[in-house]
């Protein structure tokens, strides 16, 4: 049994070695434009056929949509635009693979239509392993048609690792990152579940667990946003895509990179503390939909500072042989008592502490929520194992 997971680092490029990265990322682009015209164009051929045969009158053949719908192959179109020939040819490859998938989930899934592939969008690029073309050693990497770059290795390497792939990104700010996708062998371990804790979601502190404790939160935003608000009214009087105008953006571009950082360092710290402190960590299996809904807000930094947190945690707790338990979302945690189980209907929003009728115990709301979580998540995890 082998598991995939992937590191992202940042390498430093020199100047040759960028241009050379930004033109894969280009050529990537323009494979992928085109083989979509392609498909598009074949589709618009088909169209006709279907035409034709009502026309004339023949049966038409459901074989003949397939022939008609391929791919142009990159092949192809690489004989009919020579200067593809320069680029990392595993990339042209990779975005043929991915506009297949993205068809694929069109017609089975029901997804959007495939997109035209802008500059605005995510410049990167994906380049496969094939023949050790791919390797790191000690703090360069070896990347196909580019040669040794610079990288900054902040974390151990898996071991035993393979690379499957590996992401080459380059960010606004000029900086570029590789996303390497490791397999590596997975050892299967028995989940101990001597410290269990269960994590109720709350705004502004992110969550509060069972054991009493709460994260301080930092609000990068907070100062950031005047900054941004100030910025951005600069930027309103500058000349549109004038030099200073991109200067601004600069600016911009360059506070919300900072902000969305020191969010993501926060909390990788976070999610790191908990999985080295507990076996079993429970939540609640709320959505991104149903966490901007608890949460009544609507804020989208919290939103999605919530979901990935959670997706952290889980994969951080399973590479230790832990486990993160998610607990049904109608699950009433916030209503039954964590001490007796009586159920109290008629709590409100408004009502912070937690007063049961039944045994008479007064609790913090939030902790009371924390504790069902975690006891609702042992039922759950111990039945799990029983099956
Ligand atoms: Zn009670």
């Amino acid at each position: 049994m082998s598991k995939i997971i992937s590191f992202k680092f940042r390498i430093y490029p020199n100047k040759i070695q960028r241009e050379k990265i930004d033109y894969n990322i280009e050529c990537s682009r323009f494979i992928y434009n085109k083989l979509l015209d392609s498909r598009i164009y074949n589709y618009g051929k088909y169209v006709q056929y279907l035409k034709r045969c009502k026309k004339i009158g023949i049966k038409k053949n459901p074989k003949q949509f397939y022939s008609f719908c391929k791919l142009a192959s990159v092949k192809q179109i690489k004989d009919s635009y020579k200067f593809l020939k320069k680029a990392d040819s595993l990339a042209l490859c990779a975005e043929y693979n991915n506009l297949k998938h993205a068809f694929e989930n069109f017609f089975l899934k029901l997804r959007k239509f495939p997109k035209h592939k802008t500059r605005k969008d995510k410049k990167s690029y994906i380049t496969s392993f094939v023949n050790n073309n791919i390797r790191i050693e000690k703090n360069r990497i070896r990347l196909p048609k580019i040669g040794f770059v610079k990288i900054k290795v902040h974390r151990a390497l898996p071991s035993n690792y393979k690379i499957k792939r590996v992401i080459v990104l380059n960010k606004a700010c000029s900086e570029y990152f590789v996303n390497i996708i490791f397999e590596v062998p997975e050892e299967i371990k028995q989940t101990k579940m001597e410290k269990v804790v269960g994590l109720d979601f709350k705004i502004g502190d992110i969550f509060i667990s069972s054991d009493f404790e709460k994260p301080e939160y930092i609000m990068p935003y907070r100062k950031a946003i005047e900054r941004l608000v100030k910025l951005q009214k600069i930027q309103k009087n500058k000349k549109k895509f004038s030099k200073n105008w991109y200067k601004i953006l600069r600016k911009i571009q360059n506070t919300h990179k900072k902000i969305s950082d020191k969010r993501k360092d926060f909390l990788h710290k976070l999610s790191y503390d908990l999985s080295k402190k507990y076996d079993v960590v429970c939540i609640e299996n709320l959505s991104m939909v149903e966490i901007s809904q608890k949460l009544g807000n609507g804020n989208n930094t919290y939103d999605t500072s919530y979901y990935k947190f959670t997706t952290m945690l889980k994969y951080k707790l399973e590479s230790l042989g832990k486990k993160l338990v998610k607990i049904d979302k109608w699950y009433p945690s916030s209503k039954l008592c964590s001490n007796c189980g009586h159920k109290k209907e008629d709590l409100t929003l408004d009502d912070r502490v937690y007063h049961c009728t039944n045994c008479g115990i007064s609790i913090d709301r939030d902790i009371n929520a924390a504790i069902n979580i975690r006891n609702e998540g042992i039922r759950n995890f111990i039945e799990s194992l029983n099956v």
